[in-house]
């Protein structure tokens, strides 16, 4: 079994279309797929369609965009319906804050002298108000501002930086009811890439736990070997399923591709059962 239960298309940040996509899964050896996007849903039935051709298994995501304790963390939805309207008007609301936060932004570049870059990032979004920080990190490479797109996170967008703009997404028990009322399963992504103290880790999968989120992605794209390991222990102290999946965006800058991820660790549950 390969599962690779985390993704992205053109949809939201990712730079490939949901069929170019499936053809790269199966390719790299993926059997069991999800194609989740940030805040979106539009990507899923051609995702499916595109899986089923290829006789790939699937699953249909997203990934939701939370605030808990002043800090944006990721709530990946697998086996959801696509067509719950619970889900659909959620996503729609967190995406007019998108909006109004990329308006933010480009205000703030303007100060900074760097003129035009809203409609600049919209030039590379799919939707006009699935606008991400990604595209805008695309325009500024573009426009010959910064030379990598890490370098535009380390200089403009980054938290901290100078065109870093804080901004409320949903509540962490409201992503999970959204997930749940369209059948879903709801999973912390990527644990490793917040900057949570031991405690507030500790608080965060305990709350989660409590509002019904049943798993955490043990194998990402950019969790070390020991990063596996921790949330495998995790997993196993919170009763969590656990997930695999690389967060591939397309091939840019540094990626782990479709498929390429170590095995889950011996001895947990993997989040598939919830729904095979
Ligand atoms: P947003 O949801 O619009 O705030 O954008 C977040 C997205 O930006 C993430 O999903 C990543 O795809 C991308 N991103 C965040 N930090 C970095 C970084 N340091 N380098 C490259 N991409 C990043
Ligand atoms: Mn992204
Ligand atoms: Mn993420
Ligand atoms: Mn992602």
């Amino acid at each position: 079994m390969n599962a690779d239960l985390h993704c992205h298309s053109i949809f939201s940040d990712g730079t490939l279309t949901p069929e170019v996509l499936a053809a790269r899964a199966s390719a790299h050896g993926v059997t069991l797929w999800s194609l989740t996007d940030h805040d979106i849903l539009d990507g899923q039935v051609r995702a499916r369609q595109a899986a089923y051709d290829l006789k790939l298994d699937y699953c249909c995501g997203v990934e939701i965009s939370v605030t808990w304790a002043q800090q944006t963390i990721h709530i990946l939805g697998l086996n959801i319906d696509p067509l719950s309207s619970v889900l659909l008007e959620g996503l729609a609301s967190l995406r007019s804050g998108r909006v109004v936060r990329a308006q933010k932004i480009g205000t703030a570049l303007e100060k900074l002298g760097i003129t035009g870059s809203y409609q600049g990032a919209l030039r590379y979004a799919y939707h006009p108000d699935l606008i991400s920080r990604t595209h805008f990190a695309r325009y500024l490479l573009d426009a010959g501002v910064c030379q990598t797109i890490s370098e535009v996170f380390k200089r403009y967008l980054g938290e901290g930086c100078p065109a870093y703009i804080a901004h409320r997404w949903t509540e962490l028990s409201q992503a999970i009811e959204w997930i749940q009322a369209a059948g879903g399963v709801a999973v912390i992504a990527h644990p490793g890439r917040y900057s949570l103290s031991y405690l507030q880790q500790q608080m965060l999968f305990e709350s989660f736990k409590n509002f019904g989120g049943v798993g955490i992605e043990v194998v990402t794209g950019n969790h070390t070997p020991d990063q596996c390991n921790e949330y495998a222990k995790i997993a196993m102290e919170y009763d969590f399923f656990a997930s695999r999946g690389s967060d591939f965006h397309g091939v840019e800058g540094r990626y782990t591709d479709l498929g390429d991820l170590p095995e889950l660790p011996k001895g947990i549950r993997p989040i598939w059962e919830c729904w095979s």
